[in-house]
């Protein structure tokens, strides 16, 4: 391997620190961060990510509410509930778990949460925001990105970034963020001719789509940055991401692996956009 690492896990510890003591200091001040956490029915994966992202808040010395209701329950329950944390001056964030079943529709519950608590960015108001270069709440998963390139000293000014992937909590958030910082920014999707020709192009290589080992390392430009924002389970159940790491970490400058990539780093910025949203609560009053 000739690529240096960029580790989430470490990263993500150094900046959990620094949260946590602020949290302590907001504390102090009678401003404990506040994160709710709803999780609607059984889904196996969503409850595993909502237990990690109510462990991280706990360890952070935030308050962390979580509330389940079962996977029959009305939408109206949804947003009474939704509505009451919108209230709730000891909540600053609001999390609803996605998936929601398929009887919900996603987007009147995540338009139900006040975009001043919506921690994971994807109210339209703060995507609109974003997009015009006044973000408030940025999606967590292209914030952690971002701070990942930004730590490991990556310069974004006039560099050549391709995203793979143009969802709207993570590819085009992404590209807005970088786009913003100065880079010249491609953004691929399914129906993108010769992925190959824009991968290898890239200073900066983003992939988020959910196919596993895609970009291999006669795709990469010698020294890039490659950020695997995938996250796929094999057959044999072991995790990999977007990317071919074995091949194209003999190409790269810089990678990230999967596990211990961008993951850890996205529950890092759900804390980094809840104790956002306490400072802003404390200056507007
Ligand atoms: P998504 O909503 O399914 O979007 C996938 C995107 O990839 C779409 O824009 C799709 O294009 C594009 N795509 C599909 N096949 C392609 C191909 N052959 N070439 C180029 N683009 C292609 O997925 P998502 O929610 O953004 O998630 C993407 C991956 O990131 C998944 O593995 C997910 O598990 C992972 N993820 C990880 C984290 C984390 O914390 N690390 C957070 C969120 C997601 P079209 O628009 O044309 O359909």
């Amino acid at each position: 391997m000739s690529a240096q690492l960029i580790s989430g896990n470490s990263l993500a510890a150094t900046i959990r620190e620094q949260i946590a003591s602020r949290a302590a200091e907001l504390t102090a001040l009678g401003h404990q961060p506040g994160l709710a956490v709803v999780l609607v029915g059984e889904d196996p994966a969503s409850q595993v990510y909502v237990r990690n992202k109510v462990a991280a808040c706990q360890k952070a010395g935030f308050k962390s509410d979580m509330h389940r209701l079962p996977a029959d329950s009305t939408q109206a329950t949804l947003l009474a509930l939704i509505e009451q944390l919108n209230n709730d001056t000891t909540i600053h964030g609001i999390l609803v778990q996605l998936p929601l079943p398929a009887h919900m529709d996603s987007h009147a519950v995540i338009e139900a949460i006040a975009a001043d608590k919506d921690v994971d960015g994807f109210h339209v108001s703060n995507a609109g925001l974003l997009m015009t270069g006044k973000p408030l709440f940025r999606p967590c998963t292209p914030y952690g990105v971002m701070k990942m390139l930004e730590l490991t000293g990556v310069p974004l000014r006039g560099a050549e970034a391709v995203v793979i992937g143009a969802s709207n909590i993570v590819g085009k958030p992404q590209a807005m963020m970088l786009l913003q910082e100065g880079a010249t920014v491609t953004l691929c999707n399914s129906k993108t001719r010769d992925l190959k020709a824009h991968c290898q192009r890239a200073d900066i290589l983003v992939v988020a789509v959910g196919r596993p080992n895609m970009i291999t390392g006669d795709m990469i430009k010698p020294g890039a940055v490659i950020i695997d924002v995938g996250i796929n389970r094999l057959p044999d159940g072991t995790l990999c991401g977007d990317v071919d790491f074995e091949s194209a970490s003999q190409v790269a400058g810089w990678i990230t692996p999967v596990p211990g990539g961008v993951g850890p780093m996205t529950i890092t910025m759900l804390l980094q956009n809840t104790i956002e949203a306490v400072e802003r609560t404390i200056a507007n009053h």
